[in-house]
C-alpha cells in the first residue's frame, strides 16, 4: 500500500490529543525557568494563509525547542477582535455603504453584529493551527474586545495622559473617504498600499496682482485647486520672468524648469531672474472665488519646494498636504477644508458641491480652461496610495485627533532598542532604528465604531476627564447598571458628572495598535489582576512576526513599554519576510498563482511544509517565492527519506546489539553527534535555516550512505549496525523534533518504545564520539564514488557490471575499510591510488570473461528479484528457479551467487515448464534468457 503522509500525521495528531502530550510538556516544565513568548494576536477576518502558517510554524518550533531544554513556555492564543477589517465584513453583510447608514441603523446594532462576527473563522483557524502541529492553548484565549482587556488598555491610556504624552491636535492625515477614517502611516506602508495610477495633471496660470504676468503652478490633484490659499517657492531656487514670444504673455517659474514648457530657447525671452527669497509676500489673484483672508493669496517661502518637476512654484492648500499644512500654519493662514467626510465638496465650493473629489478633476480643469487659466493638461502615471481595506483612493485631510507624543520618548526608544536582539540582526540598526528616528507622533484616535472607546470625557467648557478603570467610571457616572460595556455604543450615552459639571465622551475610538501594543499586560488584566504573573512575564524572551510589524506591533509595544515601564517589551525578536507566489507576485486568489494550503498539506504533509518554510530565506526577513516544486523536493529528499530509514530499522528491530562497530558505524555516530551539537547551537541563536540544512545533510548521509552501505550487514544479523542505527535515529528524532514534529515522533517511538519525543530532554552531544577527521575522510570517499559513478554513467556501463579497477588520483591516504566501501559502491575489484593535489578518478573498463559472467549473473539476479516482488513474495519465501537461453553459457561459475541472492533453493535447467507460476523472457546485452519461478511449499 502506498505511503500516505497525511494519514500518518493525522494518526500522530490523534495520539497527541489523547495522550495530552502538550499539557504533559507544560506540566513537566512548570517548575522550570520561564521562557516567555508573546503571541501577536492575529486578526481572523478570513481563513489562514501561508503568512499565518509561517508565523504559527515559528511560534511552535522555537517554544518546542526551549521546552525540551527544560524551560516553561506558556502558550495561550489571543484574538484581535477590533478594527476596520471586521467592520468591513459587517458592512458588507449588512449591505451598508457609509457611516451615515451605520448611524441610522444604530451603532449599538452595528457593534453587536461585529461582535457576533469576530469569531466566525475561529473554528477553521483552530483546525489549521492544530494540523500544522502548533501547540497552543485555545481554551484560555484572551480577546481584545473583553472588558477586562479594554480596562487594562484604559489604565495604560490614563497613565500616558498623566505623564503628559497624550494631546489633542489637528493633523493632516491620509484619509479613506469610503471608510471615513484616517489611516496611520503604518497602515499605509504595511501592505504596499501604493499603486501606479494614471491621473490628469494640470499647469495653472495665477495672475500676479498689479502686474501683467502669471505665476505657473502644477498639480497632480486638480480637485485641491478650489482650496488654494497660497503659492510656495523655495528661497534658494532661481526664478525667472519670461516672455512667450508667440503671444507676448509673461510667466514666472523656476529657471531650471523653463525647458518643460518650451522646446527651444528661440520661443521665449528671459526678462528678469531673481531668487525665490525675493518673491515672499508677492500677491496674486485667486483662481476661484470661494475663500478670502487677509493673509491668503501670497507667495510663501518653503524648503520642501524643489526644482525637480512642475514649475518650482507649488500650489498650496492647507488641508490637503502635510507640507502645505505646516507652511500655512507658519504664515497664519486659515484652515479651509471644503470637503466632507465622504470626500465630497461642501456647499462652500458652490460650483462643485456634492461631487466626489476624485471624480471632479476633469470638471475643475474644464472650468479653469473656460476662464483661460490652463497652460497645459497631461495624463501622468504616478504612485498613489489606496485604502488597504476597501481599495479606495485616499486623500489628505485635516482632522482633529488625539496623539501620543513620540518625540518626547524617541531618545529613550533608541536606547532601549540597543537592548533587543534582532533576528536577522541587521534590522536592529537598520529598519527598526530608522523607523523610530523618523516616527511622527502617533495618532491614536479613529473615527469609527468597533474598537475600544477612547476614555476621554469633555465638559462643555473644555475640561477633560480621563478615565482609567471601570471603578473610576462608576464613581462619576450616575445610575450605571451592573452590565457595562467599554465600547462606543454603550459609553456615548454615559454622561459623567464632577463638581456639578456634566461631561460627554469624545466620539473617537482607539487605534487597534494601541490595544495590541498593550498585550503584554492587558492579556493578564494587569494591574487589576494577576500582578505577579505579569511581572514575572515581562519582558518576554521571544516574539516572532513578519517584517511589516517592525512598523506596527513591535514598534507600538516598545512605545507603550517604554512610557509605562521604562523597559523593553521583548528580548529576542524574530522577523520573517513576505511569502510571494512562485511567479514573484503577491499571492492572490484572483491570479490563481499559489496552491491551496490544505491541498499542499494533504499531498506532502505538514513536516515538509514546516521544513520548507523554516529552511527558506523568508526566515532572513527576505521575500520568498513559494514553489510547490521546492516543497516536493523537501518531501522526497528529507521527509520520505526519514520515514524510509525508519521503516528499514523496523525490519531489523528484533536483532541483538552485540558486535564491534565498523568504520561506517563510527562515522554515522560522529555525524549524529555533530548534528546534535550544531542544531543546539543554531536553534539557541534562532537560526532555523542552518538547522534545516544540517538535518537535510544528515538524513542524506544516513539514508543514501550509511543504510545503503550497511544493508548486507543488517541482512547478516550484524548487531553493531542495528545498535548504531537505533542510537543515531534516537538522536536524530530528538534534535529534529521542533522542526518536523510528526516524523520525529514516529521515529522516536519506534526506536525507543517510550512516550512522546516532545517530552524528552534536549540531548547533549557526546564529544568523545565526534571524529572530525573521520567525517572528512568519509566525505572524500563519497566524492570519489560519485565521480566514478558519473564516469560509469557517461560510458553507459551499468552498475551491475563489475569493473577490474579504478585509479584514484588524490592526496588522500585511506585505510582498507574505506577502500572496501569504494570497491562495493563503484563495483570494482581493485582500487589503486596515485599522489595528486587534485582529486580525479579513472575507471578501467576492460572486462575479463569472469567479470562479464559476474555482470550477467547480477543482471539476472536483479530480474528475478523484481519478479519476486511482482509475485508478492516476502523475504522468507524460498523459490525454485528454472533458467533457459544463451545466458546459461555466460553465467558459468556464478550459479551459487544467483541462488543466494534471490533466495532460491535450486536452479533447474532442462526440465519441463509446467507448474511454474511466473515466467519472463528477454535479452541481457545480446544474450537471450527465460526465467521460470515457483514458490516452494512452506517447510
Ligand atoms: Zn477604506
Amino acid at each position: 500500500m502506498a505511503f500516505n503522509v497525511d494519514e500518518k500525521e493525522r494518526e500522530i495528531l490523534e495520539f497527541w490529543e489523547k495522550d495530552k502530550t502538550f499539557e504533559k510538556s507544560l506540566k513537566k516544565t512548570e517548575k522550570g525557568k520561564k521562557y516567555v513568548f508573546y503571541d501577536g494576536p492575529p486578526f481572523a477576518s478570513g481563513l489562514p494563509h501561508y503568512g499565518h502558517i509561517l508565523a504559527s510554524v515559528i511560534k511552535d518550533a522555537i517554544p518546542r525547542f526551549w521546552t525540551m531544554n527544560g524551560r516553561y513556555v506558556r502558550r495561550v492564543w489571543g484574538w484581535d477582535c477590533h478594527g476596520l477589517p471586521i467592520e468591513t465584513i459587517a458592512e458588507k453583510d449588512l449591505g451598508i455603504n457609509s457611516k451615515d447608514e451605520i448611524e441610522r441603523k444604530g451603532v449599538s446594532e452595528f457593534n453587536k453584529f461585529c461582535r457576533s462576527k469576530v469569531l466566525t473563522y475561529a473554528a477553521e483557524w483552530e483546525k489549521t493551527v492544530k494540523r500544522i502541529a502548533r501547540w497552543v492553548d485555545f481554551k484560555n484565549s484572551y480577546k481584545t474586545m473583553d472588558n477586562s482587556y479594554i480596562e487594562s488598555v484604559w489604565w495604560a491610556f490614563k497613565k500616558l495622559y498623566e505623564k503628559g504624552f497624550i494631546y489633542e491636535g489637528e493633523r493632516i492625515l491620509m484619509y479613506c473617504p469610503r471608510c471615513s477614517t484616517p489611516l496611520s502611516k503604518s497602515e499605509i506602508a504595511m501592505d504596499n498600499s501604493y499603486r501606479n495610477v494614471k491621473d490628469i495633471t494640470v499647469t495653472v496660470k495665477f495672475k500676479l496682482k498689479g502686474k501683467d504676468a502669471y505665476a505657473l503652478a502644477w498639480t497632480t490633484t486638480p480637485w485641491t485647486l478650489p482650496s488654494n490659499l497660497a503659492l510656495s517657492v523655495n528661497p534658494n531656487i532661481e526664478y525667472a520672468y519670461i516672455k512667450d514670444k508667440s503671444d507676448g504673455t509673461v510667466y514666472l517659474l523656476a529657471r531650471e524648469l523653463i525647458g518643460n514648457f518650451f522646446r527651444s530657447e528661440d520661443e521665449y525671452e528671459i526678462i528678469e531672474t531673481l531668487s525665490g527669497r525675493k518673491l515672499e509676500g508677492l500677491e496674486y489673484e485667486p483662481i476661484f472665488p470661494y475663500f478670502s483672508d487677509k493673509n491668503a493669496f501670497k507667495f510663501l517661502l518653503a524648503d520642501f519646494v524643489t526644482a525637480e518637476e512642475g514649475t518650482g512654484i507649488v500650489h498650496t492648500a492647507p488641508a490637503f498636504g502635510e507640507d502645505d499644512f505646516e507652511v500655512c500654519k507658519k504664515y497664519n493662514l486659515p484652515m479651509v477644508q471644503p470637503v466632507d467626510e465622504k470626500g465630497r465638496f461642501t456647499e462652500e465650493v458652490k460650483d462643485f458641491s456634492g461631487e466626489f473629489v476624485h471624480e471632479a478633476n476633469e470638471k475643475i480643469v474644464d472650468f479653469l480652461k473656460s476662464k483661460g487659466l490652463v497652460v497645459k493638461v497631461r495624463q501622468v502615471s504616478h504612485e498613489y496610495p489606496f485604502c488597504y481595506r476597501c481599495e479606495t483612493k485616499l486623500i489628505y485631510k485635516a482632522l482633529p485627533a488625539w496623539f501620543v507624543n513620540i518625540q518626547k520618548i524617541k531618545k529613550r526608544l533608541l536606547e532601549l532598542n540597543k537592548k533587543i536582539n534582532w533576528y536577522p540582526s541587521f534590522l536592529k540598526e537598520g529598519r527598526f532604528k530608522k523607523n523610530i528616528e523618523l516616527a511622527p507622533d502617533w495618532n491614536i484616535s479613529r473615527n469609527r465604531y468597533w474598537a475600544a472607546a477612547i476614555p476621554i470625557w469633555k465638559s462643555e467648557d473644555g475640561e477633560i476627564l480621563v478615565i482609567g478603570s471601570i471603578n473610576e467610571l462608576r464613581s462619576y457616572a450616575k445610575n450605571l447598571g451592573e452590565e457595562i460595556d467599554l465600547h462606543k455604543d454603550f459609553l456615548d450615552k454615559v454622561i459623567l458628572e464632577k463638581d456639578g459639571k456634566k461631561f460627554k465622551r469624545v466620539p473617537e475610538v482607539l487605534d487597534c495598535w494601541f490595544e495590541s501594543g498593550s498585550m503584554p499586560f492587558a492579556q493578564y488584566h494587569y494591574p487589576f489582576e494577576n500582578k505577579k504573573e505579569f511581572e514575572e512575564s515581562f519582558p518576554a524572551q521571544y516574539v516572532a512576526e513578519y517584517i511589516g510589524q517592525t512598523r506596527a506591533w513591535f514598534y507600538y509595544m516598545l512605545v507603550l513599554s517604554a512610557i509605562l515601564f521604562d523597559e523593553i517589551p521583548f528580548e529576542n525578536v524574530q522577523t520573517t519576510g513576505t511569502i510571494l507566489a512562485d511567479d514573484g507576485r503577491k499571492m492572490s486568489k484572483s491570479f490563481g498563482n499559489f496552491p491551496d494550503p490544505s491541498d499542499v498539506i494533504k499531498k506532502y504533509g505538514v513536516d515538509a511544509l514546516r521544513f520548507y518554510l523554516l529552511g527558506s530565506p523568508v526566515m532572513n526577513a527576505e521575500n520568498f517565492r513559494f514553489s510547490e516544486k521546492g516543497l516536493i523536493e523537501i518531501y522526497r529528499k528529507v521527509i520520505l527519506l526519514a520515514y524510509n530509514v525508519n521503516n528499514f530499522y523496523s525490519e531489523y528491530k528484533n536483532l541483538g546489539e552485540e558486535g564491534e562497530k565498523n568504520v561506517l558505524d563510527r562515522w554515522i555516530l560522529s555525524r549524529a553527534n555533530t548534528l546534535t551539537k550544531n542544531i543546539g547551537d543554531f536553534m539557541r541563536s534562532y537560526d532555523t535555516i542552518r538547522s534545516c540544512t544540517e538535518i537535510w545533510k544528515f538524513i542524506d548521509d544516513l539514508s543514501t550512505w550509511y543504510v545503503r552501505n550497511s544493508r548486507e550487514r543488517f541482512n547478516n544479523g550484524d548487531g553493531a549496525a542495528k545498535a548504531t542505527l537505533r542510537q543515531v535515529l534516537e538522536l536524530f528524532s530528538k534534535v529534529s523534533a521542533p522542526i518536523i514534529p510528526y516524523v520525529s515522533e514516529v521515529i522516536f517511538q519506534n526506536v525507543s518504545g517510550k512516550e512522546s519525543v516532545h517530552l524528552q530532554d534536549w540531548p547533549n552531544a557526546d564529544d568523545s564520539l565526534i571524529d572530525k577527521e573521520l567525517e572528512k575522510k568519509m566525505s572524500s570517499v563519497r566524492e570519489i564514488v560519485s565521480l566514478a559513478l558519473r564516469e560509469r554513467d557517461d560510458k553507459k556501463i551499468g552498475i551491475r557490471w563489475p569493473l577490474p579497477k579504478i585509479l584514484v588520483k588524490s592526496n588522500l591516504e585511506l585505510k582498507e575499510e574505506f577502500i572496501e566501501i569504494i570497491k562495493s559502491e563503484v563495483n570494482v575489484k581493485e582500487v589503486i591510488f596515485e599522489k595528486s593535489e587534485e582529486l580525479s578518478v579513472e575507471l578501467d573498463t576492460v572486462l575479463s570473461p569472469e567479470l562479464e559472467a559476474e555482470g550477467f549473473a547480477r543482471e539476472l539476479a536483479r530480474k528475478v528479484q523484481a519478479a519476486r516482488k511482482k509475485m508478492g513474495l516476502v523475504k522468507s519465501d524460498k523459490i525454485t528457479l528454472l533458467l533457459k537461453g544463451d545466458v546459461l553459457e555466460k553465467i558459468k561459475g556464478f550459479e551459487e551467487f544467483i541462488l543466494k541472492r534471490v533466495g532460491a533453493t535450486n536452479l533447474l535447467k532442462d526440465v519441463a515448464e509446467e507448474g511454474f507460476e511466473y515466467n519472463e523472457s528477454g535479452k541481457i546485452k545480446s544474450c537471450t534468457f527465460e526465467i521460470f519461478i515457483r514458490k516452494n511449499p512452506q517447510a
